[in-house]
Parts: structure tokens; sequence; C-alpha cells
């Protein structure tokens, strides 16, 4: 049983940065004003998170790793949010089948902080009372030491660092009020964006001046298909070798090919030969629309009349190039 518990983990939690985009998530879902992330070796030895969001009661500490128990869920209704977040509840007790995990938190209601450690979706002992602020830190290491296999086949620390990095900036981008840090341990951080921020001056901050200097800013709201989008977009006077695009469905980061292409295609007509834009892009759909098959961590997502709802942002970003903005 340990071992297939194991082998679904790794299915979930693929790699540091992954692990790191749930337990953002769960920061977010917490209602944390500020996320601090510290890792050491790209997050294959340790990766930290500390949040001052709402933090979990003692009384849940038993719970919070058992594999599909999520606090999200209340109503049948709510249900439909499976189909944008995933396999609900899964996230935790992945983890600890696949490292050590230690919990440390807070909440407003109790006059100390826990911490206990996890082992397999269970508590490794009762959880020890300390000293400690609101909120919740949660700390993975040795991620994959039983798994050699997976372990073997992930890039370098420095390379896993960098798509850790890819993550943040990307989150923080999208939740430019929540204010972000990250850091290698005992250095100086590469990434802080600060409390009630925006989102261009994070934009800045993370992908840098050319890029920001040249947003235009779009919206556009859809009856009949019911979505919302919301982004920014470079205009003719930026272009790159690799397509920026940032895109969050119902506030998850995902990727989606044909939307991708789709826009990338609009500006080949504006930028020269084989130059792309930077594009971060917030899409509001149905969650009923969004298909439910496809498992979180593939991260390409398919959604209800795709097609048109790619075209109808497509000629939207068109119109923006072009400047008619009406
Ligand atoms: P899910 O997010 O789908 O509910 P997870 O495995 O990611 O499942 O988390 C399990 C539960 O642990 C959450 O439902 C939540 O109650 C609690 N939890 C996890 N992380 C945090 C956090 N940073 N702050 C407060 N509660 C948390
Ligand atoms: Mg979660």
């Amino acid at each position: 049983e340990t071992v297939i518990n194991r082998i679904a983990a790794g299915e979930v939690i693929q790699r540091p940065a992954n692990a790191l985009k749930e337990l953002i998530e769960n920061s977010l879902d917490a209602k944390s004003t500020n996320i601090q992330i510290t890792v050491k070796n790209g997050g294959l030895k340790y990766i930290q998170i500390q949040d001052n969001g709402v933090g979990i009661r003692k009384d849940d500490f038993s719970i919070v790793c058992e594999r599909f128990t999520t606090s999200k869920l209340q109503k049948f209704e709510d249900l439909s949010s499976i189909s944008t977040y995933g396999f609900r509840g899964e996230a935790l007790a992945s983890i600890s089948h696949v490292a050590h995990l230690t919990i440390q938190s807070k909440t407003a209601s109790e006059k100390c902080a826990y911490r206990a450690q996890f082992i397999d979706g269970k508590l490794n002992g009762p959880p020890k009372l300390i000293a400690g602020n609101q909120g919740t830190q949660i700390i993975v290491e040795d991620l994959f030491y039983n798994m050699n296999v997976r372990k073997r086949a992930l890039k370098s620390a420095s390379e896993e660092y960098q798509k850790i990095a890819d993550v943040v900036g990307k989150y923080a981008i999208h939740n430019a009020s929540v204010g972000f840090s990250l850091k290698k341990f005992g250095e100086n951080n590469d990434i802080r964006t600060p409390v009630g921020s925006n989102q261009t001056d994070n934009i800045r901050t993370i992908y840098g001046n050319s890029i920001a200097r040249e947003l235009t800013e779009f919206s556009l709201e859809d009856d009949k298909y019911k979505f919302k989008a919301n982004g920014q977009m470079t205009n003719v006077n930026y272009s790159t070798k690799r397509m920026n695009f940032l895109l969050f469905i119902n506030h998850r980061l995902v990727e989606c090919q044909s939307l991708k292409k789709s826009i990338d295609q609009v500006y080949t007509n504006y930028l020269p030969k084989n130059m792309h834009p930077f594009i971060y892009l917030s899409l509001k759909l149905d969650p009923k629309n969004v298909d439910v098959n496809v498992h979180p961590t593939k991260h390409e997502v398919h959604f209800l009349n795709e097609e048109q709802i790619v075209e109808i942002i497509t000629a939207a970003v068109e119109k923006k190039l072009l400047g008619c903005n009406n």
C-alpha cells in the first residue's frame, strides 16, 4: 500500500517547483498577504514556505495529510471547483509520501503555535506546542528521498531553482497585492514583491522594464460563453525570442497551447520574423466548463467552447494591437 501511495504521490508531485506551486496555492487559499519562500539545492534538499494566513488548528493537524481530505469543499456545489483546482486534498498527502514534511502553524484563536512532522500521510507524533506568529510554515525536506528513479530524472539544482523562481514570479504577478519573496538559504532575496503592489510593477520587478514599459492592459467579458479575461500584453515595440505567456485560469497557473499559439500568431504580422510577445492573461471560466479529466499536474487544460473562446480572445488582442480600442 505504501508503494502504491508513493507512486500516486510521485504523479502529483513531479519536481520541487510543482510541490511549491501547491504550497503557494494553499497559502493563498488561507488568505495570506505575505508569503516567504526559502530553498536549498533547487528545492531538492529543502523548501520552506512561511505565510501569514488563517493557520491550521491543532485539532486539524491529524487530517491535513490524509488523501482527499480538504477543508475547502463545504457544499455539494463546491465539487465543481474540483475542475479548476484538480484533485483536491492531495497535495500535502502526496508531499508527505515523497519527502519529509514538517508543518508549523498558529490560528488567530489559539494562543500558541504547534509543530508536527508527517510521514506517509500520518502524524509522526502529536503536535508540539511552540512559540510562533499567526500563519503557517511548511518545510519539505529531501524530496524523493525514497524514489531514486524520480530523483535521477530531475534536472540540476540550478535548473530546478529556475523553475521555482518562474512559478513564484508568476504567482507574484497574478496576486500582485500579496507580498512574495524567494531566496536561496543564507543568501539575499532573488524575488521580492511588496505587499499591496500592482501587476505592472511586479512584471517590471520580475521580467524587467523593457517589458513593463511596453505593456497595454486589456479586459473583456463575454456573455455568450460566460467568461472574463483580463491581462497585460506587450505592444509592437517589444519582442523576444521565446514567447512569455503567463496564463491563469480561475487563478490556477496552467498551460493552454491552443490559446498561446493563436495569440502568438496575431503578433507575427506586427513583430520582426521569429519574434514573440509577452502576455499575462487571467481567464475566468465557469468552473463547470473546465475539463476535469486533465490531471492538474499535466498543466495543459481544455475547456468547453475552447475554440470559440480562443477566437474571441485572439480577436480582442488583435484589436488592441491595432490600437482600435473599442
Ligand atoms: P486542498 O488544498 O486541496 O484542500 P491540500 O493537501 O493542499 O488540499 O491541503 C490540505 C488542507 O490543509 C487544506 O484543505 C487546508 O485546510 C490545510 N492547509 C494546507 N496548507 C495550509 C496553509 N498554508 N494555511 C492554512 N491551511 C492550510
Ligand atoms: Mg492545496
